[in-house]
């Protein structure tokens, strides 16, 4: 048999990993955006007509003059890196220079662009090579207009393989919202069939738009933190996560992870994310989370898959304890978060003044030793299940079963001990599942006669229960580990309905507020409300009453 391998003509080769790039309108609109960001824009304009197979981008960026337009489409042209070296140093979205001249194979491509500085736009029309056909003079504000003519439509296989409009409408809507999270500073609009579709007005941080992107969601159920990374030039960890008693999704989807300014699929660091969530989410339910790192490019290496969504991370296992740190002390109660949602607006600082001389003053005193500190009043009980606790920005109720469930599981989980019993637990009638679970947890058990069972060890904190066989019947009906460490701590905690003395309730405050996930039980239930002074200011009128009293 003659050998017939050839290498394939230019042009296929490009339709090729042109299409493995740019197979929906989602991508072109990824694509052109990226290409906005790179030159610079704060404004974004993307239109859409998906009968028509037509996109538009339009920016503000620095524009091209007609030298960069020439060359803009020309297969691997790009300004945005010139040697290999320079694939360690990349600050840009895009560096294959490979958009452009896809796009042209695939459709039909005009530019419109004026230079920042030039004093005249200038229209271009490429054919299917990459090349100018066409130079017009055109009258244009400073920036870029990128429009996408009959895309795909020397390729039907590839239109008849796409899903349905609306699926694709909604990919662009979730890829320009991808986009928008890591870059909240510019303004988006995006069109559909010259109709206004949707706005995402620029904000100071990713976690500022999440309201806007998410409508049940507001500012207040989240929480952000950034900082630097000590010893590493120039790398910093950003981090808004959905506090875990306010919202959580019933799908992965807001689990989002970007790096150096793209959204990127990364298991290994979604799955960092979920665990540090772990035992605080009702089951089957995941956290709202976005993480946006800024590393050193020479730390990445993009060149996973070609749509750069995928990346290899050095330092992998490091950026994991990084963002489980993060997560950790955003779920803890500290002095910043406690009053998160106090705003210091002129009205709160007047009641601040106003109150300092009355009787009702919060508890602000021994507010300097870190560590140790202790943030909450116990003041009250209420129906002999909720601890009223005060503090500086106004006072919490808690539930006081689920808050001590939380401080004993996470007791459980640190020193998990199983202790011999002198009288060993009768059971009685168990299945063999029953018995191999028993086993499994490590438990000591063995026949003791007729559908009879010994067990001879239990978790140390059921050691002076009455209701310990209960619990370990109850252990026997199946879960792992963590599910038996929670069912304990369930079991053994305060009910509700018992009455609590105030030093009692001070040492359950005490200790919850030390543990490593305050705000939900290990079930997912929320573990207190709080009302905060701003909004029991509001709630009161108080503002009225001062204002005019003080003649303001
Ligand atoms: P890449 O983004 O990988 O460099 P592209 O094919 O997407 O490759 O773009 C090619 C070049 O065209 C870019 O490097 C940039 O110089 C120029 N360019 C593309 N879009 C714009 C834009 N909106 N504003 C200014 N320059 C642009
Ligand atoms: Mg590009």
């Amino acid at each position: 048999m003659v050998s017939t391998i050839q290498s394939l003509p230019t042009d296929v080769v490009y339709l090729i990993t042109a299409g493995e790039v740019i197979d929906s309108f989602m991508a072109v609109v990824r694509e052109l955006v990226e290409n906005s960001l790179d030159a610079g824009a704060t404004r974004i304009v993307v239109s859409l007509w998906p009968q028509q197979w037509r996109i538009r981008v339009a920016d503000n960026g620095c524009g091209m003059n007609l030298d960069d337009l020439q060359q803009a489409a020309t297969a691997h042209s790009t300004s945005k890196i010139h040697s290999s070296a320079d694939l360690w140093k990349i600050n840009s979205l895009g560096f294959r220079g490979e958009a452009l001249h896809s796009l042209t194979t695939l459709a039909d491509l005009e530019v419109l662009s004026r230079p920042l500085g030039g004093n005249e736009g200038q229209r271009v029309i490429y054919n299917h090579e990459g090349e100018v056909t066409q130079v017009e003079i055109k009258a244009i504000a400073p920036g870029t207009v990128v429009t996408v003519n009959n895309l795909f439509a020397n390729c039907a296989s590839r239109r008849q393989g796409l899903p349905t409009i609306n699926q694709q409408l909604k990919a662009v809507q979730g890829i320009i919202q991808q986009i928008a999270l890591c870059h909240p500073h510019v303004n988006y609009q995006v069109w559909q069939n010259d109709k206004e579709w949707f706005t995402i007005c620029p904000a100071q941080s990713g976690g500022k738009l999440i309201p806007q992107m998410l409508p049940q969601v507001r500012q207040g159920d989240l929480h952000e933190v950034n900082f630097k990374i000590p010893n590493l030039e120039n790398s910093s960890l950003y981090l808004v996560i959905g506090l875990p008693d306010r919202c959580h999704r019933h799908r992965s989807d807001w689990v989002k992870v970007a790096i150096n300014g793209r959204m990127i699929k990364s298991p290994e660091l979604e799955q960092t994310i979920l665990s540090a969530f772990h035992k605080t989410l009702p089951r089957d339910r995941y956290p709202v989370c976005f993480l946006h790192l800024t590393i050193s490019p020479e730390q990445i290496n993009w060149n996973r898959n070609p749509t750069k969504t995928e990346i290899y991370l050095h330092e992998l296992t490091f950026w994991q304890e990084q963002i489980t740190e993060a997560i950790n002390q955003s779920l803890r109660i500290s002095e910043t978060n406690i009053k998160e949602s106090v705003q210091t607006t002129r009205v709160s600082n007047l009641l601040k003044v106003a109150e300092a001389k009355g009787e009702y003053n919060f508890n602000s005193q021994n507010s300097q030793n870190s560590e140790t500190q202790n943030y909450l009043k116990a003041v009250a009980q209420v129906s002999n299940t909720y601890i009223v606790a005060e503090h500086s920005g106004g006072m919490w109720l808690v539930e006081q079963h689920i808050a001590h469930e939380r401080i004993l599981y996470e007791q459980l989980c640190d020193h998990w001990q199983l202790i011999p019993v002198e009288t060993p637990i009768i059971l009685y009638q168990l299945s063999p599942a029953q018995v191999s679970q028993l086993e499994r947890i490590n438990l000591d058990i063995e026949p003791f006669g007729d559908k009879l069972w010994a067990v001879r060890n239990i978790p140390a904190m059921l050691k002076q229960r009455e209701d310990a066989a209960d619990a370990i019947l109850e252990l026997s009906w199946g879960g792992d580990l963590q599910t038996a460490q929670v069912a304990v701590a369930c079991r053994s905690a305060i009910r509700n309905g018992t009455k609590m003395s105030l030093p009692e309730m001070q040492t359950l405050l005490d200790n919850w507020q030390r543990t490593r996930n305050p705000r939900t039980c290990p079930h997912g239930r929320p573990i207190y409300l709080s009302l905060e002074e701003p909004a029991l200011a509001r709630f009161f009128r108080r503002n009225w009453v001062i204002g005019k009293s003080h003649g303001i």
